[in-house]
């Protein structure tokens, strides 16, 4: 393993354990280090702070994987993913579901990997070189670990192109080639397309949350769901006892597989619209004041930025698209709004929200703020994993 040496004072971040090293910490690069590989970085002193992986096309030119001085080969890898485990299974009991976020990457000490667990099914994504280049480990470690009756790569994601990587792999890693899985989410079943799915599959980072909004539901109430996916928050507020639920997405996929959906919890749909092909925007455009209005509104868009310098123009969006569902909720209706953009303060989020109300004349009242459930947790090293919002209002 070759040593990357860091200007003086510039160990101060790796000390406080963050696990980015950017390229000006870097004293000087040495060519002989092959990009992609494994490197011990020192101080100014020589002394040793931890092993990371090294990549000289990224504005992060190392991603820390241990603050340890230890071998990483298969044994290391599978000591984090027992650890790993045991910690999520402890939140996330097989009562709860038989899914569950297995590695959050930098959140849980391995940059740049995501390892999803879909019942017997682990969906991987690696977004950069350095995980690239562990893959063969790491995947010998999870069948070691985990024993799953499949493995399979999507690791189609833009970031990769920070790293300088053109390829996009996706496919089977280990086992056989996976079918649509049935997995258990509290007292609902969802069906997960890992393959063609968005993401990995499934937002299982949403799980907390639509338990926790099932407790608001009124029987009969009519609820709209928008940017549905495959319509899991549509499940759960039927199952609470929803009259019926719009859900709303742009994905004919994805409305295809929430109708399997409602099917696999015996929920049967009560209006022609329960499945609606439409984009967002122009369908709250098109709303007039004698559209009938909704007891229930749930909007969980994707994420509006990707980078800080998008934050300005997409709080407006999140207060555009919040005020356009304020004149369809009824008075007494309950709103559950996300952002799942990390660059979004909840304290921005909110005020985008507030601004939304006072454009419409409307008070709202917060009855909840919620977050991400404990297997997409952060590390408080780490304030960059925080990400997911979860505001739930009642209108008065
Ligand atoms: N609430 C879902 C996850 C939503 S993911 C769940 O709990 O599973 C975001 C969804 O928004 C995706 O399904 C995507 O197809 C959809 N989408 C993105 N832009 C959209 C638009 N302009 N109009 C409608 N749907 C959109």
């Amino acid at each position: 393993m070759q040593t990357i040496t860091l200007k003086l004072g510039r160990e101060r971040s790796v000390q406080a354990r963050h696990p980015w090293i950017f390229s000006g910490a870097v004293l000087e690069f040495p060519d002989n280090v092959d990009q992609g590989a494994l490197v011990r970085i020192e101080n100014s002193r020589g002394e040793f702070l931890a092993i990371g992986y090294y990549n000289r096309e990224s504005s992060i030119a190392i991603r820390i994987i241990s603050f340890e001085e230890t071998p990483i080969d298969r044994d290391f890898f599978i000591q984090r993913f027992q650890a790993l485990r045991a910690l999520k299974e402890r939140f996330v009991s097989q009562i709860i579901s038989d899914s569950y976020r297995v590695v959050f990457a930098e959140s849980d000490g391995l940059p740049g990997l995501i390892v999803d667990k879909y019942a017997a099914t682990l969906v991987l994504q690696a977004h950069t070189l350095g995980i690239d280049l562990l893959k063969p480990l790491i995947v010998e470690a999870l069948v070691s670990v985990f024993k799953p009756d499949t493995i399979y790569e999507r690791s189609e994601v833009s970031v990769r192109k920070l790293e300088g990587l053109e390829t996009r792999p996706q496919g089977v890693l280990f086992g056989t080639p996976p079918n649509l899985i049935k997995i258990h989410e509290n007292n609902c079943h969802f069906f997960v397309d890992v393959v063609n799915g968005q993401k990995t599959g499934f937002f299982l980072d949403q799980r907390d949350n639509r338990a926790a909004l099932a407790r608001y539901v009124n029987t009969g109430a009519r609820a709209l769901n928008i940017f549905s996916y495959t319509g899991a928050f549509g499940v759960a507020l039927r199952q609470a006892g929803a009259a019926s639920v719009v859900n709303l997405d742009r994905s004919e996929s994805a409305l295809i597989l929430a109708e399997k959906n409602y099917a696999l919890n015996n929920i049967i749909p009560t209006r022609e619209d329960e499945f609606l092909l439409a984009d967002a925007f122009e369908y709250l455009e098109d709303r007039t004041e004698e559209t009938p209005a909704f007891d229930f509104i749930v909007l969980d868009p994707p994420a509006f930025a990707k980078s800080r310098t998008e934050a300005g123009v997409a709080l407006k969006a999140y207060t555009r698209i919040n005020r356009l569902v304020l004149k369809i909720l009824k008075s007494g209706g309950i709103l559950a709004t996300s952002s799942c953009s990390n660059v979004i303060t909840e304290e921005d989020f909110l005020k985008a929200i507030a601004r939304a109300a006072t454009q419409t004349r409307t008070n709202l009242r917060l009855l909840e703020a919620r977050s991400a459930p404990p297997d997409h947790s952060f590390a408080v090293n780490f304030p960059e994993g925080r990400y997911l919002k979860f505001l739930i209002f009642v209108k008065e």
